[in-house]
């Protein structure tokens, strides 16, 4: 007998028992619980003795049996098993198959204030009764009431809820009853007035997933679009109060969203209306609820507060949440295991969203970004060897499946999908798929199965690489030109393992000529299927400049260009008509720099790499968001083998930033001091490129640490006009020598911490801090009064930048202060401890003194972190160890 390596594998989600048709909810807000009854209207698919139901946690005080809905019912007898979560109900008699019989529920769920699921306690507004929200998606719904607590349980549903009068609104899924609630809202209770009573009918099939109920206080600010064919949907955002005028901006954004998706994905909302609800504590950004999406407020609110960053991400998750209508709700992955086709998909669109409101390069480099985003970016998480593949094989905990596998590399894959059919190709096989599996759902083959039958393109090659492996291509090239021939010779190659398959690679290439613009004829989609591939290209009169290949990073892996040397590569960051080329050209010269600095600490900064970089520096044609990529020095190599010589990459960084400051301080300065971002645009995303150049000449600037840049950065810091601005100037103040930058410090939290995004805003300052007090410093904001460990958003913001803080992580207050966080926060936030814990994924792959020390953090937090609680944190500490 062998240990099964996972809690959940694909054998356990088998044909389902019954098929579900109709819930009718019943659910009271009392003080402290909620009672829930509930009349499951299902169809036996085989034979039944018993019904065997999801519940957790909860308290069960009855279940009967009935041939209607309506009927009284008679008791059954049932076991309810809390150690896995099973409610088995023994059905009165033998029920044979296509029998229709109804089962009826009578339990309590006990909200909580720190397990984010099922219903719980969010923020109260102050002098209203206690705020409830829900999360349900994977397993939440068994924790308000018993259920088939799968996918493929889609039924339609009458939910009913009472609850005390002063709330301002109550929300279920669906359109309100206008039997019950003629006046669209909720009716005082008969006989009580102190309560109130709404229903909501939801007629279209829904996984329970996607459940929703609250019972809170909200602001509303209300709008409305007119699709083309005249049918109108009204828009809700339900904001804390106070905060209707900081969703004027989302509002603008998703009015835009929704006829975006009606007219790239022909997708029209169905229902009538459509409302993002604001929620204080989640360990998510947003969750579709079908028709009501819940956002974390600190993303929902658009204040002074908010970050271009945060601007960014409140356009990519109101296009996101609002797609999942149609890819989620409408056609739903089969099981857990397919939840990359809800997500991969969906992210795929608001990229799309985002390149069409956005400058494409600068929105694409973003990706590219969190692509190699060295903690939580699939290359990371692959590079450690436990995770990467798309399709799992297994789980402990459903949200193990949340990550940067599903939303990063799936989606690289759709994109690859896309390249290998074309575009057109692509919308036909998307347009087949959402109709043949509309409101059912749908696994990864037959996903697949889609493209296949419109493009008559197999796709198994493309299938066993990117979804069912671990590990990324690594791919070379080597390139050569005939004068005599005429010809211009490619020779790929991708490494490839014993008894593997070569991955599928759409490889988007072209030649480029002296003034930097792509040879005629030569701009093409490269489908590299082999080991080894070679393209050549005929009648090229004269050499090419150099070639432009994986453009975009057309594929999700490593490329390299073999013989394109230092003067080739320069030639591309000049000339290259394809920006994220160009910025991958002047990463490639400096990680030259950089791993001869790693390997020969005493080494010095070489003249031909700084004179790229004050060219560039110089160049007045390049985008702002552009110049600020090319200018960024990373502490990452992009030499993945250089990956965990984290203090060493911290040292290089320095001496580059610290030889461009020497060499080009002034001409920096005076650049910093040109660009103007304190007048106020019209329109939240204005200056946003100009923003992060700025900041960008600041970092490096501020790398002498003079009293001169000390004082650059306090001018810059009080004259911000933005968050952006003011976050910056203070994070690079933090980490100078600058004595009177806890006065500052302090002057900001005094100012910030009021508003949510502002606290998070200045928690992570705190955390991202380089001197010696950095430890001492987030321990102070821990123990503050006003501090809530259990408050995602906080405790994310205090925690999380440590695990990339390089310079402080790595010693040993650093190790031992990421075990002891670790194990304080599995507990009740097993979502952010995960994401800390990751920090220490690459363990095998360190130095033998650090990896040494470690591995004994591993084997503490493996012990303390216990196996049944924090199913995901301990086998996360397990799979690192290499223990199975
Ligand atoms: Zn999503």
């Amino acid at each position: 007998m062998t240990e099964r390596r996972y809690k959940y594998q694909r054998e356990d989600f088998g044909e389902l028992p019954v098929t579900l048709h109709h819930l009718t909810i019943y659910l009271s807000f009392e003080e402290g619980h909620v009672e829930a009854s509930n009349c499951l209207e299902m169809t036996a698919r085989k034979g039944l003795s018993e019904i065997v139901l999801d519940a957790n946690g909860l308290e069960i005080i009855g279940v009967e049996w009935c041939e209607n809905p309506g009927d009284e019912g008679a008791p059954l007898a049932y076991e309810y098993r809390r150690e896995n979560n099973r409610l088995i109900v023994a059905l009165p008699e033998a029920v044979e198959a296509g029998r229709r019989f109804c089962v009826r529920t009578f339990t309590r769920c006990f909200p909580s204030d720190h397990i984010l699921e099922g219903i719980y306690r969010d923020s109260t507004p102050p002098g209203a009764p206690q705020q409830y929200v829900s999360q349900c998606q994977q397993w939440g719904f068994q924790r308000i009431m018993p259920i088939l607590d799968d996918c493929r349980a889609k039924c339609t549903m009458t939910t009913t809820i009472e609850a005390d009068a002063a709330y301002t609104h109550l929300i279920s899924n669906g359109n309100i009853s206008r039997d019950r609630n003629p006046e669209g809202r909720p009716v005082p209770k008969n006989g009580d007035p102190g309560r109130q009573v709404i229903t909501f009918e939801n007629p279209v099939p829904m996984a329970p997933y996607l459940f929703l109920v609250c019972a809170g206080t909200w602001d509303v600010l209300s709008d409305q679009v007119t699709y083309g064919s005249g049918r109108t949907v009204r828009l809700e955002y339900l904001v804390p109060p106070g905060d209707a005028d900081h969703v004027r901006i989302p509002m603008e954004i998703l009015k835009k969203s929704v006829l975006w998706i009606a007219k790239r994905q022909d997708y029209e909302y169905t229902g009538d209306t459509y409302r993002t609800i604001c929620m204080n504590k989640s360990n998510f950004g947003g969750m579709e609820n079908v028709g009501n999406t819940t956002i974390v407020t600190d993303a929902a609110l658009i204040t002074e507060h908010t970050l271009d960053l945060g601007l960014l991400y409140a356009h990519a998750v109101i296009v996101h949440e609002f797609e999942h209508n149609q890819c989620g709700s409408e056609t739903t992955m089969d099981t857990p295991f397919d939840v990359w086709l809800n997500e991969a998909y969906t992210v795929d669109v608001e990229r799309q969203f985002m390149a069409d409101v956005f400058d494409p390069s600068f929105v694409r480099l973003n990706q590219i970004d969190s692509i190699r985003n060295p903690l939580l970016g699939p290359l990371a998480i692959e590079d450690a060897g436990h995770a990467g593949r798309i399709v799992r094989e297994g789980f402990n905990d459903p949200d193990e499946l949340i990550d940067g596998v599903t939303y990063v590399k799936a989606a690289e894959v759709i994109r690859m999908l896309r390249l290998v059919l074309g575009p057109e190709t692509f919308h036909a096989g998307k347009a087949l798929y959402f109709t043949r599996y509309r409101n059912g759902n749908a696994d990864t083959d037959q996903f697949f199965e889609c493209f296949e039958e419109v493009s008559g393109v197999s796709l198994e090659t493309f299938k066993r690489g990117w979804l069912y492996r671990i590990g990324y291509p690594k791919v070379t090239a080597l390139g050569e030109y005939d004068g005599s021939a005429k010809q211009y010779r490619m020779r790929f190659r991708q490494e490839v393992r014993p008894g593997q398959t070569p991955f599928h690679i759409p490889l988007e290439l072209a030649l480029v000529d002296a003034n930097g613009r792509d040879i005629p004829g030569t701009g093409q989609v490269f489908q590299f299927m082999e080991e080894n591939a070679e393209l050549v290209f005929e009648n090229i009169d004269t050499p090419p400049a150099f070639a432009s290949m994986n453009r975009d990073c057309s594929f999700y892996g490593t490329f390299r260009h073999e013989n394109a040397g230092r003067d080739v590569l320069a030639l591309q960051a000049r000339l290259d008509p394809n920006p994220c080329n160009r910025v991958d050209a002047v990463r490639q010269i400096t990680d030259y720099q950089r791993v001869r600095l790693l390997n020969d600490p005493d080494g010095k900064v070489e003249e031909d790499w700084l004179d790229l970089y004050g060219e560039i520096l110089a160049d007045g044609d390049v985008s702002a968001s552009i110049k600020a990529y090319l200018l960024r020095i990373e502490e990452q190599p992009m030499d993945r083998e250089y990956g965990t010589w984290y203090q060493e990459l911290v040292s290089a960084r320095e001496k580059l930033m610290l030889a461009v400051n020497h060499r080009f301080r002034e001409r920096l300065v005076e650049q910093f001091l040109q660009l103007d971002t304190y007048r106020s645009g019209s329109s939240p995303g204005e200056g946003i490129e100009e923003r992060m150049l700025k900041n960008m000449l600041l970092e490096i600037i501020a790398a002498d640490d003079s009293a001169e840049s000390h004082r650059l950065l306090l001018d810059h810091y009080r004259a911000a006009t933005t968050s952006t601005d003011r976050v910056a100037a203070l994070a690079i103040m933090n980490r100078s020598s600058a004595r009177w930058r806890h006065d500052v410090l302090e002057e900001a939290y005094n100012a910030w911490h009021g508003n949510l995004s502002g606290y998070a805003n200045y928690l992570r300052v705190v955390a991202s801090g380089t001197r010696e007090d950095v430890f001492d410093m987030i321990e102070k904001e821990k123990k503050r009064p006003g501090f809530d460990i259990t408050q995602p958003t906080w405790s994310r913001a205090l925690f999380l930048p440590m695990a990339t803080n390089n310079k402080m992580v790595w010693t040993d207050r650093g190790i031992k202060w990421v075990t002891g966080t670790v194990m304080e926060l599995a507990p009740f936030n097993a979502t952010t401890a995960g994401r800390l814990l990751n920090t220490f994924q690459h363990v095998r792959k360190m130095k033998p003194a650090l990896r040494e020390k470690v591995t004994a953090a591993l084997e503490r937090i493996l012990g303390s972190v216990s196996e049944t609680k924090s199913p995901a944190v301990h086998g996360q500490a397990k799979a690192y160890l290499d223990l199975k």
